[in-house]
């Protein structure tokens, strides 16, 4: 009898602190810290933090690169929080297809950190076809930015800026084709013309990969009004 109550006391106490203190997601670890990942593999993570393009967020020796000095992107600044690589590769399949959904946090918070609310007017999640979202369930980019205006909920705007036309998803194209694929696909509520009118505005996405789509959205937020456009994006793809 004192037996079995101090095998349940002593289970009670494992499930307590398993649910004070979350495991690492990474590498399992008793410590997962405040976002879910201990130091170690917090440390580990691919950072984007090599001199780059403040531009388009490819490395460089920390100007513009030559290609947006061609070919001037409608965006004006890019932040990214990691590179797109081992790990974050994986964690990013995980979150997007729903077996790690609770992966917003960790993202949402972490690219907090690295930008600046203050800076900006509208936090815009890069908006996914009503079709797409059906399928999906949730919009991978408007979880993490939720989670990245806690604090300044009036800034986040999910429903001004639409997806028009349902195209194949831009990773299913070869790169040159993702451009032409993108062209026209955002358009901006009529009855909401000015609402953009001389904004600051933050694009919140997942993943960066040639851009197209971003600068496609900078575009027609520019053409709405506004005066300077940036990405906040999760990880960028680096050429290989
Ligand atoms: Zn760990
Ligand atoms: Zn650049």
């Amino acid at each position: 009898m004192a037996q079995t109550l101090n095998i349940s006391l002593k289970f009670n106490h494992l499930l307590f602190n398993s649910l004070l203190k979350q495991r690492c997601l990474l590498c399992s670890a008793q410590d997962g810290g405040e976002h879910g990942l201990c130091n170690g593999c917090l440390n580990d993570l691919p950072w984007h933090t090599a001199p780059q393009c403040p531009q388009c967020g490819l490395l460089s020796n920390g100007l513009v690169c030559g290609s947006c000095l061609n070919t001037q992107p409608h965006f004006d600044a890019t932040h990214s929080l990691f590179t797109y690589d081992f790990p974050v590769d994986a964690m990013m399949q995980r979150y997007k297809y729903g077996s790690m959904l609770n992966l917003s946090h960790i993202f949402g918070q972490l690219l907090g950190k690295k930008t600046n609310l203050e800076t900006v007017d509208l936090v815009i999640p890069m908006p996914m076809h009503p079709t797409r979202l059906k399928e999906r369930g949730f919009n991978q980019a408007l979880e993490i930015a939720k989670i990245l205006v806690e604090n300044h909920a009036e800034k986040l705007d999910y429903k001004s800026a639409q997806r028009q036309k349902l195209t194949p998803p831009q990773a299913s194209l070869p790169l040159k084709e993702r451009v032409k694929n993108i062209k026209g696909v955002f358009k901006v509520s009529e009855n909401l013309t000015g609402h953009f009118k001389d904004k600051c505005i933050a694009i919140v996405d997942d993943v960066m990969t040639t851009g197209a789509s971003l600068n496609e959205l900078a575009k027609t937020l520019k053409q709405a009004g506004a005066t300077h456009v940036e990405c906040w994006v999760i990880a960028r793809t680096l050429p290989k």
